[in-house]
């Protein structure tokens, strides 16, 4: 069962990850089109100068914990939820697709990146249908748009990075039925070999974050300050109830 919690105006589904895989597979077996959002403290601090992103949040049919950051706030409010992060939660995506025969469509990172993905899985997955597959820098976006609703995809994994993919997503969904789509960052490249994730200990103990920033710096900036500023902030709001 999902119970839709806020955080900062902004929707969190208290949901297990099996739950989670349940609602997906409901929706193929329906045809209905869901869109999911993996969302994280960035995020949220984005949306929230953002009201266009905050509106395509608020719209999708499932918002699902990614990240420490969004577990400790929900547990500040007295919720307990697993972590549903892009990359297990994508993984597993995959996997049903080649279980079930269903129609998956990729798009995002390089070009390297996204070749690499496709024969990886291709390799891995003898029965896996990929009916559309294209790096994520392109000009023409209706063009991609149109490429993908044509291919009918049932599963569409979106890799452009946060708020694009969620702004393309939600584009894509008043376009095609019966597909879920979900948001997942750099998975990709972690799919792919060109980036390593943190080993399982760090993930374990809520810090693949931190493995992140040491691993690219260039990530501190995307981090800090919007994370303690998110924390500072849910301390604030539990406490005010
Ligand atoms: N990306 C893309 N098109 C763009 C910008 C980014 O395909 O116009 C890809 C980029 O190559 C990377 C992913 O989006 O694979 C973003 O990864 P990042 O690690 O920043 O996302 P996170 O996992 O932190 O959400």
């Amino acid at each position: 069962m999902t119970k839709r919690v806020y955080l900062q105006g902004l929707p969190v589904d208290i949901i297990s990850y099996n739950d989670a895989l349940e609602s997906v597979k409901y929706a193929v077996d329906n045809g209905e089109s869901m869109q999911i959002v993996t969302i994280n403290p960035e995020m949220i601090e984005c949306a929230k100068n953002n009201k266009d992103f905050a509106n395509v949040i608020k719209h999708s049919e499932l918002v699902v914990a990614d990240g420490v950051g969004v577990k400790i706030a929900l547990k500040l409010k007295g919720f307990s939820q697993e972590r549903i992060g892009g990359v297990d939660f994508s993984r597993s995506l995959i996997e049903m697709c080649a279980k079930d025969n269903l129609r998956l469509a990729l798009l995002g990172a390089k070009e390297e990146v996204i070749s690499t993905l496709v024969d990886k899985l291709k390799a891995e997955f003898e029965n896996l249908n990929i009916v559309y597959a294209h790096n994520g820098y392109f000009d023409n976006e209706n063009l991609i748009l149109n490429e993908i609703k044509n291919a009918r995809p049932q599963i569409f994994l979106c890799a452009l990075g946060s708020p694009k993919q969620e702004f393309f997503i939600s584009r894509l969904k008043e376009m095609l039925q019966g597909c879920t789509m979900i948001g997942i960052g750099g998975s990709f490249d972690v799919f792919s070999g060109h980036v390593q994730r943190a080993p399982l200990i760090w993930q374990k103990l809520g810090l693949e974050w931190l493995y992140r920033v040491i691993k690219q710096p260039e990530r501190f900036r995307r981090i800090f300050p919007a994370l303690p500023i998110f924390l500072f902030e849910s301390i604030i709001d539990s406490v005010k109830k």
